[in-house]
């Protein structure tokens, strides 16, 4: 590339550049939920104590942050199922009948419906870039390439991207997913390594963004708050930081998820049919109606 930088910074998109919270998580799950329930896996469920299954999908939730979502959503089935937080790639490995592994096309396009109903509406309504994230593009531009990775497919990704105002000109590449999930955030690190960059650093907020970071060999840093932003900036006045230290969801963390859950669970288990603007108006607000 013509006037190539040193080494490159590269941005994970939901998170680091979009702050969602908790969102993405509550959202896994009760879609996960929702999608059982309006299919033939309602029989797995317990409508008298819903708590059995929040219990169980949760760890399929841990396992699996920041994955395509047909993994993510693979993973709380199996808990449902068969109390097993792994992914499966074919239904017939849940160890269901013939019948219900017909009908998980059906369950798999009850969730992304779903799933992507109450994405659009809490970005629309609450999804915001952090305050910095614009002045610290702008400041890092001047010495690196900045690129962004994501798991999210590459059309949703750029109209997202151009959605919140990013300046495309201060970055040298947008790179999401392919339809199919084949192409993963490791992938495409590597791919920007490649280029013949001295060092590249990948800012994520998941623990699984480390592992596609160790996975493509670059440099790692968690953005959690704007207050990172800040150490960051600090940080690399000494040269590019890596931090390689793997985390959880906090015990506090993993309540909060689990009683908005929880509340939603109940209300729909119940019949209510609240609107996908109504539902994020809840989980950011606590009350239905804004
Ligand atoms: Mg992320």
């Amino acid at each position: 590339m013509v006037n190539m930088k040193k080494s490159a910074i590269v941005f994970d998109f939901d998170g680091p550049l979009v702050s969602s919270g908790w969102d993405k998580a509550i959202h896994i799950l009760f879609s996960s939920f929702v999608a059982c329930w309006d299919t033939g896996f309602r029989k797995f469920l317990h409508p008298d104590n819903l708590e059995i299954d929040i219990n169980k999908m949760i760890h399929g939730l841990v396992k699996y942050p920041g994955a395509p979502r047909f993994q993510q959503l693979s993973a709380v089935v199996s808990c449902i199922v068969r109390n097993i937080p792994e992914a499966v790639k074919n239904p017939c490995e849940l160890g269901v009948d013939e019948e219900l592994q017909k009908e998980y096309e059906k369950l798999q396009k009850r969730y992304n419906e779903f799933y992507s109903g109450l994405n659009e509406a809490a970005a629309r309504l609450f999804w915001r870039p952090l305050p910095s994230v614009k002045k610290v593009i702008e400041l890092l531009s001047k010495d690196y390439d900045l690129y962004v990775a994501s798991g999210i497919i590459q059309e949703i990704l750029e109209r997202d991207f151009d959605h919140y105002n990013f300046d495309r000109k201060l970055f040298s590449g947008i790179r999401g997913s392919d339809s199919a999930g084949t192409i993963d955030k490791a992938e495409i690190l590597k791919q920007i390594k490649n280029n013949g960059y001295q060092d590249v650093l990948f800012i994520g907020d998941s623990s699984r963004d480390l592992e596609y970071a160790k996975k493509a060999g670059v440099r790692f840093f968690r953005i959690r708050t704007e207050d990172d932003y800040a150490r960051l900036m600090n940080q690399i006045k000494d040269g590019l930081p890596d931090e390689q230290n793997v985390w959880e969801y906090t015990v506090q963390e993993l309540a909060i998820i689990k009683s908005k859950v929880l509340f939603l669970m109940k209300a729909y288990a119940s019949g209510k049919r609240p609107s996908y603007d109504e539902l994020t108006t809840w989980i950011n607000t606590g009350s239905f109606s804004s």
